[in-house]
């Protein structure tokens, strides 16, 4: 086996022997079968039945995979997700549990019961179709995190509508773009939101959106900020036409398996935003899998998920995962600093909360504010942590892991994309040993390689690109490409970077493409930059390549320091050291930089891309995928003064 040993055959700062589940989380966990790979790949595809086995079916499939034409997971078969979401759970005499509990931005809080759940979802499904909303109409959300949000997605799966849920912190043009692609007519949206204290307009750029976009929109509106605003003749009223409807029901469409759910976009990090559709049948059945076997959720659970909901994380495990389990889901609006930076802690707190998912940048945020944040809180209800969405370092793991999980509860590092609907590779929290700084085995009936250019598998340790071999029943549609006769030749490539040990555990590299020839030899950034968050006082690294005047590759670190992290030019020097011992002299950053931030997209992932562009003395081009737009000045302005 390859421990520790990275893409170069040096030893990496993200060394480690491996850390087995507790006794007592895997004595009370849903999976223990250590067989279960096994058992899935003996038996594919009809193995995932296993994961249609979590969903009520309208009429039942006729086959598991039907590959004639493309790929028909669970053909034949019809269901509503709405149903499989509220409807059922009500039925089975957990009316009165909670299926969602929101905390607002002013510290007002609500519960929904799965009763409450089921009379709103109806009553707006009611008002939707009253107002011509048609199975197959694009419904369009523009809202922050409330829990209209959700309503409105589970109203839209009653009736057969396909939801597209736009990000509210996304402009005018970016609400446009995805109006006028997916040709939209309905959208839901809000006045505004708070953020910070502050009061946000969303309804300016809502009507600016639907200005630009050829068809008429036809709108609700849901008064978030309670200012007594006119709307005007375009926005019917979201409140005062729920209670008009309220204590209706509608019957549930039945839908065919492969029938979109809903449409999305990608985050942008590497390119413009992709459209992404998404099935009814096996989209579902893969998100209540994967929420049982990797979150390791059930009816009696609280799970936290820090995902916007704007995001494929927010869809598949705030929304439709925990709830067509029956557990209970917490939404909060806002940010995870406001009022203070113990405001997530004191949510997990309050809400006695089991499961906790979030992103390594918020992980890497909450080290860079200090352990006394979680530390004011019991955070004892945690039974598991899980990440998303980039690699997570081995510093910011064992962080997380002693801080947040009391040095006790397993982490699930969960890869998957936007396009992969569900989680895809990560350990089985109560089966396989955790190797922080890896994400760890495909998932049961998950086949993914890590290839060399040619295609052909790369040996144990070397760094290729992470392609999945057969596809499952959560793939978006249109997913990937047959490369023969018989169903099983397909293939899918993920555009990340990776390694794969002998033990088959996937080391997430970062993006194809983050891999610089430096003096002649391989280097991935991302080994530098795991190297640098070792530094004590680093709480955030990124690492690019610019090209110098002989064409040699200059190598930039631009580094975020934590609060007191002391002299600026000692912190430098440890950077450097520290990059020498772990990989070699050969990788020590021409240029550290450092930065108060990095700049990110909205769902929080570095883009690299601009800080390439900065380094190379470029401009700037494309910022729209930012958050903080505001960061690139500042960073061109510091790396002018160094050269
Ligand atoms: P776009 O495709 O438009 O460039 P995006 O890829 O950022 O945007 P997402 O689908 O939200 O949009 O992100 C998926 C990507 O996130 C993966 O391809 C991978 O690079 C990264 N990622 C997700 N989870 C992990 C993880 N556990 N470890 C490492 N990387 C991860
Ligand atoms: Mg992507």
């Amino acid at each position: 086996m390859n421990e520790g040993t990275s893409s170069t055959g040096r030893s990496s700062a993200a060394s480690g022997t491996p850390i087995q589940p507790p006794a007592s989380f895997v004595a009370g966990a849903n999976v223990t079968d250590g067989s279960l790979r096994e058992s899935f790949a003996e038996r594919w595809p009809e193995c995932w039945e296993r994961a249609a086995d979590f969903l009520d079916w309208s009429s039942p499939y006729d086959t598991v995979l039907d590959a004639t034409d493309g790929y028909d997971w669970f053909a034949g078969g019809t269901l509503n997700a709405s149903y499989n979401c509220v409807d059922r759970h009500v039925e089975a005499g957990r009316k009165s549990h909670a299926a969602l509990k929101w905390e607002g931005r002013l510290g007002e809080t609500r519960t929904y019961t799965y009763h409450d759940l089921y009379r709103e979802v109806n009553a707006l499904a009611a008002a939707l179709r009253e107002r011509g909303v048609e199975a197959g109409d694009v419904v369009t959300t523009y809202m922050p995190m409330l829990p209209e949000l959700p309503v409105t997605m589970l109203a839209c799966a009653r009736i057969g509508a396909v939801h597209s849920v736009v990000f509210a912190g996304y402009s005018a043009d970016a609400l446009a773009m995805r109006l006028a692609d997916t040709e939209s007519a309905y959208l839901v949206t809000c006045d505004g939101y708070y953020r910070r204290g502050t009061a946000y307009d969303l309804k300016r750029k809502a009507d600016n959106a639907c200005l630009d976009v050829p068809q008429s929109v036809d709108r609700l509106i849901v008064d978030r900020l309670d200012d007594d605003r006119s709307y005007g003749d375009n926005y019917v009223g979201y409140a005062a036409l729920l209670d008009e409807y309220r204590g209706e029901t509608v019957e549930p469409v039945p839908r065919a398996a492969s029938d979109p759910l809903f449409v999305i976009y990608t985050s942008g990090t590497t390119g413009r935003p992709k459209a992404v559709r998404h099935t009814t049948g096996g989209y579902l059945a893969q998100v209540a899998w994967t929420s049982h076997a990797v979150l390791d959720l059930g009816p009696g659970d609280t799970h936290l998920c820090s995902a916007d909901v704007g995001w494929i994380t927010g869809h598949s495990y705030v929304v439709y995962g925990p709830l067509a389990l029956g557990a209970t889901t917490v939404l909060y609006e806002g940010t995870s600093d406001y009022p203070e930076r113990d405001h997530l802690w004191g949510i997990v707190e309050r809400n006695a909360v089991d499961v906790f998912y979030a992103a390594p940048t918020v992980i890497r945020a909450f080290m860079k504010w200090g352990a006394e944040y979680p530390a004011d809180h019991d955070l004892s209800s945690l039974r598991l942590l899980g990440t998303v969405g980039e690699p997570i370092d081995e510093t910011t793991w064992r962080w997380y892991h002693e801080n947040v999980g009391g040095g006790e509860c397993p982490i699930v590092d969960t890869w998957w994309q936007t396009e992969t609907g569900g989680i895809l590779v990560s350990t089985l929290p109560g089966v396989d040993a955790m190797r922080p700084g890896a994400a760890g085995p495909p998932l049961p009936g998950i086949a993914a390689d890590v290839v060399d250019p040619h295609g052909s598998p790369v040996e144990p340790g070397e760094s290729g690109s992470l392609v999945l071999t057969r596809p499952w029943p959560g793939m978006a549609l249109d997913l990937g490409e047959s490369t023969g006769e018989d169903p099983t030749d397909w293939r899918y490539e993920t555009g990340d970077a990776a390694t794969v040990d002998a033990g088959g555990y996937v080391r997430l590299l970062g993006r194809e493409g983050n891999t610089l020839n430096v003096a002649g030899r391989r280097l991935g950034t991302r080994e530098v930059e795991a190297a640098i968050v070792a530094v004590d006082g680093v709480a955030e690294a990124a690492v690019v390549g610019a090209e110098d005047t002989r064409r040699d590759t200059v190598l930039y670190a631009y580094v975020t320091p934590q609060r007191d992290a002391g002299s600026e030019a000692r912190l430098r020097e440890r950077v450097r050291d520290a990059v020498a011992d772990a990989i070699g002299g050969f990788a020590v950053p021409d240029v550290v930089l450092l930065t108060p931030d990095l700049p990110k997209t909205r769902s929080g992932k570095v883009l690299r891309r601009h800080l390439r562009q900065i380094a190379n003395g470029e401009a700037v081009s494309d910022t729209g995928a930012l958050r903080n737009p505001e960061i690139v000045g500042e960073l061109e302005s510091i790396v002018d003064g160094v050269s």
